[in-house]
């Protein structure tokens, strides 16, 4: 195992309140950044650099818009579809009857393709 660490890159995480983060001496003691363990130093991921989902979205809201200029979304994607209605007739079970019914089923064209 990999002794590879970051500090957590939440930009309150040392404000937060907990015994964990304590540090330093009686009369000297101040709350300290979490330090992130990388469990698999050769997998890129998010916990790799974040303690938890609150710091993960501190970050996000204290950069909002630098993360967003990353790749900004200046117009709509668009997944190419088959939509069909799917009639099921009504049908007898134990416990009563089931209603006939239309189901809307919508499938995605590259996965039908696959
Ligand atoms: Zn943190």
């Amino acid at each position: 195992m990999s002794d590879r660490h970051s500090w957590c890159h939440g930009p309150y995480c040392h404000q937060k309140q907990t015994q964990d983060r304590v540090r330093g001496v009686k009369g000297n003691k101040v709350l300290r950044t979490r330090k992130v363990r990388w469990y698999q130093s050769n997998v890129e991921s998010k916990w790799n650099y974040f303690c938890g989902n609150t710091c993960l979205h501190d970050y996000i809201n204290e950069h909002l818009r630098a993360f967003i200029g990353i790749a900004p979304r200046l117009e709509p994607l668009e997944t190419p579809i088959e939509v069909k209605k799917v009639h099921h007739p009504e049908e007898q079970y134990n416990w009563g009857t089931r209603k006939a019914y239309t189901e809307t089923v919508i499938n995605r064209i590259d996965n039908v393709n696959r």
